[in-house]
């Protein structure tokens, strides 16, 4: 199995992470052998940008692993997302929370979602701009279905990673801001951030999930 380039990054990397630190393997563009051969090197969340393309995988590992949403979720997507996904991780709005939430609600699902924040405040990103995640917070945690589990961020994509931490700094203040409130509950323990050049320096500055494609599968 370690002659598989994939398995062995794979096993790599997995031994490389601190035990508290979640992998998640941004499977985007690669072919159901490549995630398949992921799988089998002990990958057990996969992310997906697409609702779509997430579709067209989950018939070749179904429950065998658990599906995250790491991209920007459409408002037309949204129930096919609440069917597929086990954690949606790029809540970024009232009006998309209601809609996962009113789409659980038909199935009789709770859904775990991370509220995505955009550290950067780049104006050409998705997740709610830092001045606004306590009433997003606030509003989505009255809804029934959708459980707060914690923040992710994507960062400025920079070339040097160095320049991330700056980024990954503000989202775990702004995430042990929140446990300071009442706004959470026990359940908010999830900080997703980094990818694979900036991984090293995310859990360095408190992530607990790492989602990380290119060092796992080779380039896109
Ligand atoms: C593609 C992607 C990643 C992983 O990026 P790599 O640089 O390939 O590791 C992580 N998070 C999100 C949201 C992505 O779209």
């Amino acid at each position: 199995m370690q002659n598989n380039p994939i398995q062995k990054s794979v096993a790599t990397i997995l031994a490389s992470l601190p035990p508290h630190v979640q992998l998640v393997a941004a499977a985007k563009t690669r072919t159901p052998e490549e995630l398949k051969c992921a799988v089998e090197a002990g990958v057990t969340l996969v992310g997906y940008n697409y609702v779509q393309e997430a579709e067209a995988m989950f018939s070749h590992l179904d429950h065998r692993v658990q599906w995250h949403l790491i991209g920007h979720l459409q408002h037309n997507k949204a129930k096919r997302a609440v069917q597929l996904f086990d954690m949606i991780e790029t809540i970024d709005s009232l009006r998309i929370a209601e809609r996962v939430d009113r789409y659980c609600a038909e199935i009789d699902k709770i859904m775990p979602v991370l509220i995505e924040i955009n550290s950067g405040k780049e104006s050409n990103k998705t997740g709610v701009l830092p001045e606004n995640l306590d009433d997003l917070v606030g509003e989505v945690s009255q809804l029934s279905h959708l459980r707060i589990r914690g923040l992710m961020t994507m960062g400025p994509r920079f070339g040097n990673p160095e320049d991330s931490r700056l980024y990954f700094k503000a989202t775990k203040a702004a995430f042990d801001h929140l446990l300071q409130t009442k706004l959470v509950t026990d359940e908010f323990t999830y900080l997703s951030m980094g990818m694979s050049n900036t991984y090293p320096i995310a859990i360095e500055e408190g992530a607990n999930i790492v989602r990380v494609g290119t060092k796992l599968f080779g380039e896109r």
